[in-house]
């Protein structure tokens, strides 16, 4: 017997015999226990590496092994064939997505065959494949009948050299990956599903034990992720103007401190608002750095606070006072309604804002902690506490003395409120998700909007 173990005859030999007999083939048999061993499809990038052996390795042991065990194994191979990659590669190499995508898969079918790993390929599955996408056609059409796919406009990144839209890992450090050029923001009308429609029923399943299959940590993330909140809508008019600003607070009890408002830099109204102005050119300039800007680096925390004087005041419904209007990059267009009260005695953004700015700051709850001088405030107090400042919520309503502690006291409050200021609403921190980045998306798009 040879000392070294010969790959290339042994397992050349093996494969024929597993190909001509197929072994790995699978057909449905009732009187077998099914066992479905499925991998994470590579991306068709045209070799595989170590990671790829890795996976499959891991994956073909679990297969034999339950098929050793009596198990009908399927054990299916494919190929996450269809997405932006694919055309960024074409365009780099000059040649159709389609070829650079199917030689890419062949290439990598003989590895994996050379493996000798146990799958059945006549289940293969390519993403790209028509027979397959049909599908997600099919799915996506269903989703528009119901109402539950829908068009909204929205700022996405935008590359003024390569024209195109870019997903945000094609943004390094502001500027294109391709081509280099800056990247800026620009609003395009884009497919989004109503996932909201089903917030409320998934946080009830959370709790009432359907989903206990789950565990706690994912059932904890999904809370956090639809980050449910109470508050309600305020408007605030525009001094010697007929536009309002809509504003979403869940601490309607601070509205006394509000001192003043922030607009996202892309809130629609900004520029009609300083033009011709002498505000105009800062505000234009602060809109142009903000724009090379990606979320992350907006609401970082750290970050020290900037933002721009717009030219106007609104009104406070109920001190009456003016307000200064400004822009600033810590306020999102695609978070609430774009526009934010400042309630820089209780909200530490805003309290970084209003010292950096030299705005007023107006405690109007004091939570009584020896600690805390309120009127002499280092840092935002968020702390619940006694109401003071606050006009007629302090001494008429009954709320007066109120302490800010548990949801259910704020939304009583709100109620009690609102006819006041505006309607009671439930407000979701993430509004909707899109599958931004799917290259499927645009096909999908093509598809309904031929139907329409
Ligand atoms: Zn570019």
């Amino acid at each position: 017997m040879e000392e070294r173990y010969n790959f290339k005859e042994i397992e050349k030999k093996w494969q024929k015999v597993w190909e001509d007999d197929q072994t790995f083939k699978v057909t449905e048999d009732p009187s077998m226990e099914k066992f479905y061993c499925l991998e994470m499809f590579p991306y068709p990038s045209g070799k595989l590496h170590m990671g790829h052996v890795r996976n499959y390795s891991i994956g073909d042991v679990v297969a034999r092994f339950k098929k050793m065990d009596g198990f009908n194994v399927l054990h299916p191979m494919g190929f996450d064939s269809f997405g932006l990659p694919a055309e960024n590669a074409a365009i780099q190499h000059g040649i159709h997505p389609s070829t650079w995508t199917w030689d890419n898969i062949h290439e990598m079918e003989r590895q994996l065959r050379e493996l000798g790993l146990s799958y059945d390929w006549d289940r293969e599955c390519c993403t790209c494949s028509e027979d397959y996408y049909r599908w997600m056609q099919w799915i996506f059409i269903q989703f528009y009948k119901r109402g539950l796919a829908y068009k909204k406009e929205n700022p996405v990144n935008w590359c003024p050299s390569c024209q195109t839209v870019l997903a945000n890992e094609q943004v390094v450090d502001g500027v294109c990956e391709r081509c280099k050029t800056p990247v800026t923001k620009k609003n395009l009308s884009q497919w989004y599903f109503k996932i909201t429609d089903y917030a409320d029923r998934l946080l009830e399943n959370l709790d009432n034990g359907k989903l206990d299959g789950w565990p706690q940590k994912v059932r904890l993330m999904q809370k956090n992720w639809i980050g449910r909140s109470y508050g309600c809508e305020v408007d605030f008019k525009v001094k010697d103007s007929d536009e309002v600003l809509t504003v979403f607070t869940t601490r309607v009890d601070t509205i006394y401190g509000t001192t003043f408002m922030v607009l996202a830099p892309e809130y629609p109204t900004v520029l009609e608002n300083v033009k011709g102005t002498e505000y105009e050119k800062d505000v234009l300039d602060y809109i142009d750095r903000v724009n090379h800007m990606n979320e992350i680096e907006r609401t970082s925390t750290t970050a020290e606070k900037t933002g721009v004087f717009i030219g106007k005041y609104a009104i406070n419904p109920f001190t009456h006072k003016e307000m200064p209007i400004y822009i600033s990059d810590y306020v999102l267009m695609g978070y609430g309604t774009g526009a934010v009260m400042g309630v820089p005695a209780h909200d530490q953004r805003d309290f970084e804002f209003a010292t950096k700015f030299g705005l007023e700051i107006t405690p109007v709850v004091d939570p009584q902690d020896p600690e805390v001088d309120v009127n002499n405030l280092k840092e935002a107090c968020a702390a619940s506490g006694i109401m003071i400042n606050s006009g007629e919520i302090t001494v008429d309503a009954p709320y007066s003395g109120w302490l800010t502690e548990t949801e259910g006291d704020t939304h009583a409050y709100l109620l009690e409120i609102r006819n006041a200021i505006g309607e009671l609403e439930i407000s979701f921190k993430k509004t909707e998700r899109t599958p931004a980045g799917n290259g499927c998306l645009q096909v999908l798009g093509f598809e309904v909007k031929s139907e329409e």
